[in-house]
This record gives structure tokens, sequence and C-alpha cells, in this order.
């Protein structure tokens, strides 16, 4: 596979809703595969696109439980398969990402951590499997990154969670699709410093110039045709709500038709 092909598994805000598990995405090149995010039901979905074991890398934008609780869950998967534990893998998260973890089941930090290469997440930019990963700390109450993430030419971006932030729009630059968090509609006693609306999404993406908007971390108590209306005042190029089992990248445009069948089948006998 030569060209990044983004999977959303899961792009439901804050809780699971009836038709997608909480923050997730699969990005795969070069037959590397590299998670976003991991949360509430998203270890279950991610099994329609990629083998269990078959991920070879996660990032964690955050440790509020949307985005990273089931990461508890895959540490069980690794830890008791049938076969014997499996070899850990790296995962890249703020600090304090091994003991989250270790409350959400593990049977203690250094079981924990033979299962999973922890890596502390700095802003800057590293070099995970075969993508070129900038991180930086967007505006959320706790310790969150936003990420561009490049390969081959291709830039995407995603938000994490965040309220409006200049460090978003330098990551975004140009990119050619922005992952955006939209969790809020225009009200007037909206919190600071801790989501975008969707309005304030598409002013980022207007801002950053990217190619492509897709809103995600849609909470499901709010109407989907409203959020996008919102948006599509403040950004007029190609705008979309992400919904679980999208693929995008290079060759897949927004727009486009569906690609034929859900995702890429998992890789036999794994
Ligand atoms: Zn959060």
């Amino acid at each position: 596979m030569a060209a990044m092909r983004v999977t959303v598994v899961g792009c439901a805000g804050t809780f699971p809703g009836p038709d997608s598990p909480a923050s997730c995405y699969l990005l795969e090149a070069e037959g590397f595969r590299l998670v976003l995010d991991l949360g509430n039901g998203a270890l279950g979905t991610l099994q329609r696109f990629a083998g269990l074991f078959s991920i070879d890398a996660i990032c964690l934008s955050h440790l509020h439980a949307d985005h990273c609780v089931d990461l508890g869950a895959y540490w069980v998967a690794r830890q008791y398969t049938p076969d014997g534990p499996r070899p850990p893998i790296g995962v890249h998260g703020p600090r304090g990402t091994a003991e989250r973890v270790t409350e959400f089941g593990g049977e203690g930090l250094a079981a924990v951590q033979a299962r999973f290469t922890f890596r502390d997440l700095e802003p800057g930019t590293t070099e995970i499997g075969p993508f070129r990963v900038t991180a930086d700390h967007v505006n959320h109450p706790v310790e969150t990154f936003g990420f561009r993430v490049e390969h081959a030419g291709w830039r995407l971006a995603y938000s994490g969670d965040t309220g409006e932030s200049d460090a978003l729009v330098r990551l975004a630059e140009g990119a050619d699709l922005l992952l955006c968090e939209a969790s809020l509609l225009d009200r007037p006693h909206n919190p600071p410093n801790l989501h975008l609306t969707a309005r304030q999404a598409a002013e980022h993406a207007a801002r950053a110039g990217v190619g492509q908007l897709l809103l995600t971390h849609l909470v499901p108590w709010n109407d989907r045709d409203l959020t996008l209306a919102e948006a599509s005042q403040a950004y007029r190029g190609p705008l979309s709500l992400a919904t679980s089992g999208l693929v995008l990248g290079p060759g897949a445009p927004l727009g486009a038709p569906p690609a034929a069948g859900p995702g890429a089948p998992p890789p036999a006998g794994r």
C-alpha cells in the first residue's frame, strides 16, 4: 500500500453513539498501521478494518476516557491471547499514559509496560513507521496534543480535543485533510478553552487553508444537519461529517463515491 489511507473507526464525541464508538482513526501506509486515539468501544469496531494484532503503533491525543479507555481492553487482548502474550508495540501519549492504562484494568504498571512501550509526546516532529508526525499542545483542560501526519507528500491534521487554538491552525497549515473536532453548536454560553463549535472548526480550517474538512468528535445529542450548516458558513471547501467506516486519503477525497466494501479486510491469521 503506497498512499496513506485514513479510516474513521470512531467519531462520536464525549461518549459512544448508536452508530459509532468514541474517537479512533486508523492510518495505514506501506503496510504499517498507526491508530490515533482509542476511545470507548473503538477496539471492537477497529477489528472490522484491521486484524486485532496487526496494529503497529498507537498515538493518543490525551487521557480523557473517550480517547484512550479502550487501550485497557487492548492490553487484555495482547496479554491473554491463547498463543501467549504479544510483543510490545509503541504507544505515544501524554505523560502519565502508562499509569492511566493501569487504572483501566491492567494488572499493575509493570504488566502494562510489558505489552506497550510508552513514549511521552512532546511538541515537535518524530517518525512513526513511514509517517512523519508533528505534535503540538492544543487548548483543552488536560495536556492534549493535536497532530499533523505526513506521508508521501499527503498531509493530514487532527485536532484532538481543543478550544480555539493557534497551534491547531499551524498544524493544519496547507493540510490536504483536517480532521477537526466540532463538539458544540453555536449557543450563548459555550464554555471557553474546552471544545470547538462547528463554526469555529470551519474558521480554523479556513485560516489554515486546508484542502478538505471532516468534522468529527460529534456528540450524539447534537443535530448533525445543524452542525454541518453552521460549519458551511465559515468554510467553503469540501466539507463533511465523519461517519464510522469512512475511508479517506490521496485516492479517496471527500465527496467521492464510497469505496467498495467496509475497508481493508483483516489480514489472514491475525
Ligand atoms: Zn477531552
